[in-house]
């Protein structure tokens, strides 16, 4: 409610004409200006048309009010002590007065209750005196202020939700005035330096406060932005004029006087009028938390939780990032490391020594990282890698993977335990042999998987290795081919016994007569066809056609026998013995007839498995020999649980041995080891006489080589049989 006193209004002087009310009814009657008449106790006497109009009176009605209601005995404005002083000073002091009230002359109308919320007015109270100079009546004009009164609220409502919406934001809110403003047909960076120079923070709320690391408003306002520590800390200049004036979800980095780092979100507009940068309001939303959570989550998306190492998707991504920005020139290596029997110390030892062991490993691969810069990585499980983004040569990452492979052979010590793993180590090299990360962990893994089955320690990838390279594709299915089209055949060469000199049977040894390459050594398929499932239906063909070939040879009055090599994959296929029992059935070859020769390294892949089926061919009756004794890492000891009968020592010792004393030695005492274990020795690789006398002195029992005989065919074998003597010929 608003009063106002004007008692020293002109107009007051009027009123003293009683007479000229009476002379003019007409004219109260028919005023635009709503008006009652009271008399000196405040009872309404008179309504004119346009007040009974503002209070939605008929005429009717009017008419009744008048002398119905006194303002002087309406209760609420007794009860308001400052109103009912000001309607005291009309009637008692004769005053001119004005109020603003939404309630007074609410029961005007005693059927009707006229005043509602919506109607606001203002009342000028014009006392009339008598000749006596007291009140006699008072002239009451209203103004219908209800629409300004609404708008006025509405204002009133917006500022305060307005204000309290700033005061309680969780973001900084601001605004800076440009003082003075700055004209926008400048260059970018004079606009900015000015913007620099004249902005001024005219407003903002206590987050900012907090940003700022201030008290109180009053530290701030009026700053420039220099002043507020950073050009950039509360809106980034150059941005936001080359912007347009506009900044949405415009991310800054802040460091504080240690150097920690806070990040912040901004988003503001520039007022623009006619051609000045007038205002900037902004807000700015500190954003550390969450940069830290996500960060957070970066960090355990590309960890490893157990080993705290980077994982396979930190290596990928270390080496797109490499791939994308090196030069054409450098060469960079991936080493994939996989642990050998890590699962038998997590089976002996339990998983938490596992884990241990596994925890160990990263700082030992990474002490060897020191100067050379590179990504150690687990992949899961016992397989980690070694990304080397920058080498002089490929001959330096196979040196590299020496050293790791030197450094995990080292002991461990795990709480008591002292362990040592070895491992295998792929190697692949980017560009000249993979272009991206996809391609260079497959090539690094068949480097591994290779070096692993072949207990080679480390190998570098070779297509050759790879059973998907495009020409090992061709060669397995033209092997396929092969097989079915009879582009295959066996030769055979003589195993003799030295002391009773004679041939005891033949190896049969595969040859690949290529309707174009012509003939293709075993050693340029067998290798690969290890590596594909077609080495099964390789060496069912080749079981087949010796054992009809010897139970050709037997029936024919011959005591022979055929020796066949087997494959690592053959030993793990828990179908072979079987497969051997049902052709011996088949062809009636007596078991002892045949001999199956399978290398260390086949047994080594997982001995477990060819143990469990070298134990069911053995059962069969069939003979175990060891071929290529020598070259592999298995001990006599360990060889003494295998059920084999025969041990040949590979060529590549015998061929030597009369210029090599070295040779002579490891020949020696292999016989001598094989024979106290119970063994049959039989020397490959014999090329002349002098060699066979001197292994028959030596002791050995059995040889085999090019001076005996060499490889044949069938028809030439046969003719070997009648002539080279060795065989003792039916009667
Ligand atoms: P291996 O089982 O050790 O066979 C002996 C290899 O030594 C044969 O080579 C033979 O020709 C060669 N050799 C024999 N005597 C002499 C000699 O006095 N001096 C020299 N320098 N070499 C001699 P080949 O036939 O090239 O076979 C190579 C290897 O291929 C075999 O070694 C065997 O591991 C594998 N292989 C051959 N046939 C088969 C087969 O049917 N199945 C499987 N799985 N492997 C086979
Ligand atoms: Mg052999
Ligand atoms: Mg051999």
């Amino acid at each position: 409610m608003r009063y106002s006193n004007s008692s020293g209004d002109p107009t007051a002087d009027l009123s003293g004409d009683e007479h000229a009310l009476q002379i003019l009814p007409g004219v109260f009657a028919e005023s635009p200006i709503p008006s009652l008449i009271t008399d000196k106790n405040g009872l309404v006497l008179s309504i004119n048309h346009s007040a009974a109009r503002m209070f939605h009176l008929n005429q009717r009605q009017a008419e009744l009010a008048a002398g119905f209601y006194s303002i002087l005995r309406d209760k609420r404005v007794s009860r308001d002590p400052e109103l009912y002083a000001v309607i005291q000073d009309v009637y008692l002091h004769g005053n001119v007065q004005t109020i603003e009230t939404n309630y007074l002359l609410g029961n005007i109308h005693r059927s009707r209750f006229v005043n509602n919320k919506n109607l606001f007015f203002r009342a000028s109270f014009l006392p009339i005196r008598d000749s006596s100079g007291a009140v006699e009546r008072v002239l009451i004009q209203l103004q219908d202020l209800s629409r300004e009164k609404s708008a006025r609220d509405a204002l009133q409502e917006s500022e305060a939700s307005y204000k309290a919406f700033i005061t309680h934001s969780s973001e900084a809110i601001w605004c800076y005035e440009m003082q003075p403003a700055i004209a926008i047909n400048k260059e970018a960076e004079v606009q900015a330096r000015q913007i620099a120079n004249n902005a001024r923070l005219v407003e903002a709320n206590k987050v900012l406060l907090s940003m700022l690391g201030v008290e109180s408003l009053d530290d701030i306002l009026g700053m420039g932005l220099i002043d507020s520590g950073s050009r950039n800390y509360v809106f980034d200049i150059d941005f936001f004029v080359k912007n347009n004036y506009q900044m949405t979800d415009h991310d800054i980095v802040r460091e504080d006087h240690r150097g920690k780092q806070y990040f912040f979100q901004i988003c503001c507009t520039g007022i623009v009028e006619d051609g000045y940068l007038k205002r900037v309001w902004g807000t700015t939303k500190d954003i550390t938390a969450r940069k830290r959570y996500e960060e957070k989550l970066r960090y355990q998306s590309h960890h490893d939780s157990l080993t705290t190492l980077p994982n396979r998707n930190k290596l990928y991504s270390d080496m797109e990032a490499c791939f994308e920005q090196r030069s054409a020139e450098q060469i960079s290596a991936l080493l994939l490391i996989d642990l050998d029997r890590f699962k038998e110390i997590n089976d002996t030892l339990g998983h938490n020594v596992g884990d241990h062991l596994l925890k160990l490993i990263g700082p030992r691969l990474a002490a060897e990282m020191a100067e050379v810069p590179g990504t150690v990585a687990r992949l899961g499980g016992d397989e980690f890698a070694v990304f080397l983004p920058r080498i002089r040569s490929t001959h330096q990452a196979v040196v590299f993977g020496h050293r790791l492979l030197d450094a995990l052979a080292q002991e461990f010590d795990l709480d008591g335990f002292t362990t040592q793993v070895s491992a295998s180590i792929g190697i692949a090299i980017s560009p000249q042999q993979a272009h991206d990360h996809h391609e260079l962990m497959r090539y690094a893994d068949i480097a591994m998987y290779y070096a692993k089955s072949q207990m080679l320690g480390l190998s570098i990838y070779s297509p050759e290795y790879d059973p998907h390279s495009t020409k090992r594709l061709a060669i397995v299915s033209e092997l396929g081919r092969a097989i079915r089209e009879n582009q295959l055949c066996l030769h055979y060469q003589p195993k003799v016994q030295l002391n009773e000199k004679r041939c005891y049977g033949f190896e049969a040894l595969i040859r690949w007569i290529h309707p174009e390459l012509g003939f293709v050594p075993p050693g340029d398929f067998i290798p690969i066809a290890e590596l594909t499932s077609v080495i099964h239906q390789l060496t069912a063909w080749v079981l087949e056609r010796a054992i009809e070939q010897c139970k050709r040879w037997l029936d024919q009055g011959m005591s022979l026998s055929v020796a066949v090599n087997l494959s690592a994959r053959n030993l793990m296929d828990d179908n072979i013995a079987k497969l051997v029992d049902r052709l011996l059935k088949k062809y009636q070859l007596p078991p002892a007839r045949l001999e199956l020769e399978i290398t260390e390294s086949s047994i080594m892949t997982d001995p477990t498995r060819a143990l469990r089926n070298l134990n069911a061919l053995h059962a069969l009756g069939v003979h175990l020999a060891i071929d290529d004794f020598g070259t592999g890492y298995s001990s006599l000891a360990y060889l003494k649980r295998l059920p084999v009968q025969t041990l040949k020592i590979d060529n590549s010792f015998v061929r030597n041995m009369m210029e090599d004393l070295q040779d002579e030695l490891i020949v020696n005492s292999t016989i001598h080891l094989a024979h106290n274990m119970g063994l049959t020795v039989v020397a490959e690789g014999v090329e002349d006489e002098a060699l066979l006398t001197r292994l028959a002195e030596m002791g050995c029992d059995e040889a085999q080589g090019y001076f005996i005989g060499r490889p044949m065919a069938v028809v030439n074998a046969d003719e070997w049989i009648v002539e080279s003597g060795w065989v003792k010929q039916p009667q």
